[in-house]
């Protein structure tokens, strides 16, 4: 049984819409699915809908909020949410929120990759991200557009990756904000890939305090020796070993694809039931 509790659409920086997604996780045979876009929940009642043709294929609701890091401030932490409503008022205003950081976050980004010698269009990067939660990609991808880079994964060397050149971090909203949101959400809040989370180390063991109850432990993208270290603190500090591909559909070689990788059945069902349970 396949399950898989990380991807993204177009409505935030994956380059499939929610229904060809949807199409694609049916035909890999996932039964299980959570569409997690950056900052919006926008594509979720699209992935329902497609998913009404496919028996076998359940979506889950989800939600990958940027939050700042609690000491770094050129970097930041993901925090996934699972089971939330998504018509909770004080979700969305945050989600409002910081999508609207992200904008100005991606001025300012520009502005650097001017000074830095990338002058790019503003209007071409919101296009690309068709209306939807702007991010890095959109950038990255304007770039290669421009002949800039090769490819895509090169604005990640040195400009737009975590700490590059061109990069601004985020202010809007702490760990312990979003954590509190997706709660009161009537969601389950969940640590993402954290071995990008800079002081990881110190991180995790205060994630229960913060109502965080679930590590990324099968993530696609860390090795089986990453898994099982991750696997072992799960179990260390009580937090249930969640998991998924983060698929952008961003047609790098090798790329993780939807179904990847994933928390077995009984995870699932614990990050339901402490969802129900609040
Ligand atoms: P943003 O939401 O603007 O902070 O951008 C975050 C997204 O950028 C991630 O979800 C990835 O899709 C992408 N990204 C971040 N760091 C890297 C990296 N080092 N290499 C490739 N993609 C990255
Ligand atoms: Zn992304
Ligand atoms: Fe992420
Ligand atoms: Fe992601």
């Amino acid at each position: 049984m396949k399950i898989d509790l990380h991807m993204h659409s177009t409505r935030s920086d994956g380059r499939l819409t929610p229904t060809e997604l949807v199409n694609l996780l049916a035909h890999r045979e996932v039964s299980v699915a959570a569409l997690t876009d950056h900052d919006s929940t926008e594509g979720l009642d699209e992935a329902t809908a497609a998913a009404g043709a496919h028996a076998k294929l359940r979506i889950v609701p989800g939600i990958e909020i940027s939050a700042s890091h609690p000491t770094r401030s050129d970097s930041d932490v993901h925090l996934l949410g699972y089971f939330m409503d998504r018509a909770d008022a004080a979700l969305q205003r945050q989600l409002s929120a910081l999508r609207e950081e992200r904008e100005e976050r991606g001025l300012r980004m520009l502005a650097n990759l001017e000074r830095l010698g990338y002058p790019l269009d503003w209007e071409r990067v919101q296009q690309l991200a068709t209306g939807a939660s702007i991010g890095r990609p959109h950038i990255a991808h304007a770039m290669v557009e421009r002949g800039y880079i090769a490819a895509y994964k090169d604005a990640f060397n040195g400009l737009l990756n975590n700490g590059g050149a061109a990069f601004v971090g985020r202010t809007g909203v702490t760990l312990e904000d979003a954590a509190r949101t997706i709660r009161s959400a009537g969601g389950a809040a969940v640590l993402a890939h954290p071995l990008y989370v800079e002081e990881y180390e110190t991180i995790i063991p205060r994630l229960p305090d913060m109502g965080i109850v679930g590590l990324e432990a099968h993530y696609a993208n860390y090795s089986r020796e990453e898994q099982r270290i991750l696997v072992d603190l799960a179990k260390r500090y009580d937090l249930l070993p969640c998991g998924g591909s983060d698929y952008h559909a961003m047609g790098n070689e090798n790329e993780a694809l939807p179904g990847a990788d994933g928390p077995p059945p009984e995870v699932l069902e614990a990050l339901e039931h402490l969802a129900r349970a609040g």
